[in-house]
């Protein structure tokens, strides 16, 4: 009796954090291994990791706002993460979008913002030329190594130095997005290339942003996640980048149809901003 009583109070009491994260880790890998044997098949493969499956797991946040409002690359969806090496669908699509549409090669210096782990994985891989991966909360991003902390508003960076930056979903998370577009401008070498994804919709008339929403809870209501300070407007956000000076190539879903099979999101386009010569 004494003795189920001390392993109740063990399993009751608050694990060290590791512990924690240790063993949420491998919930998700048996969870992630049992999917992997119950969708063999061959309609998708993964890029990082070349497993193919009839689905990929989904993911995502399923929040009323985000299903009213149709925001792309925010919702719950099919298809999102590889059960083999957990690539996520937006890690796919940047590491398509680098390799076939934007042309980076090894020696080129690149700037990551906000870095998806298995993509900057990738970038440690192939990139021999300057590489830096930041975020303005280094210690939420444990597994990417060597990160540093940047305020995407004043980088501490010179002018012209990288030749691609990836930034993908963070402007969403800026109140004064217009400061973090001419920064990644400024940074960027002539005819430099961003890769700038965000969640957007095309079912509002124009950006949804209202700095006086400040809760979890209100922003949760109105933009779909409690740390977004907007939604934009998909017509509206190429405006703003073109403002910052971009020359701006949104690749369309009928562009990016050749590239369904990676697991990418169907519904999602992709910008990429450039900066004049
Ligand atoms: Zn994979």
């Amino acid at each position: 009796m004494i003795l189920v009583q001390g392993l109740k109070a063990f399993l009751a009491a608050e694990l060290p954090p590791r512990v924690q994260d240790a063993i949420d880790q491998r919930r998700r890998d048996i969870k992630a291994s049992r999917f992997s044997a119950q969708n063999q098949g061959d309609t998708y493969v993964c890029v990082y990791c070349d497993h193919s499956h009839a689905r990929f797991m989904p993911s995502g946040m399923s929040y009323p706002v985000i299903r009213e409002k149709q925001i792309v690359a925010g919702g719950l969806r099919d298809n999102v993460v590889c059960p083999v090496c957990g690539s996520m669908d937006r890690e796919r699509l940047a590491r398509l979008m680098l390799d076939e549409r934007m042309g980076v090669l090894p020696q080129h210096h690149v700037l990551h913002v906000g870095p998806e782990p298995k993509l900057h994985e990738y970038l440690i891989e192939i990139i021999t030329g300057r590489l830096v991966a930041c975020d303005l909360f280094p210690e939420d991003r444990p597994g990417v190594p060597n990160i540093i902390k940047q305020d995407l508003t004043k980088l501490d960076f010179g002018d012209e130095v990288f030749d691609f930056v990836i930034c993908n979903h963070v402007l969403e998370h800026i109140p004064t997005d217009d400061l973090a577009m001419s920064e990644i401008k400024r940074v960027l070498k002539p005819g430099g290339k961003a890769l700038l994804q965000v969640p957007y919709s095309e079912a509002i008339e124009t950006t949804e942003e209202d700095f006086s929403v400040i809760t979890n809870a209100e922003r949760i209501a109105r933009y779909g996640q409690s740390d977004h300070v907007r939604i934009y407007e998909k017509q509206d956000y190429v405006r703003r980048l073109e403002s910052a000076g971009f020359q701006v190539d949104v690749m369309e879903l009928d562009a990016l149809e050749d590239y369904r099979r990676f697991a990418i999101n169907p519904e999602e386009c992709a910008f990429i901003a450039q900066k004049p010569q």
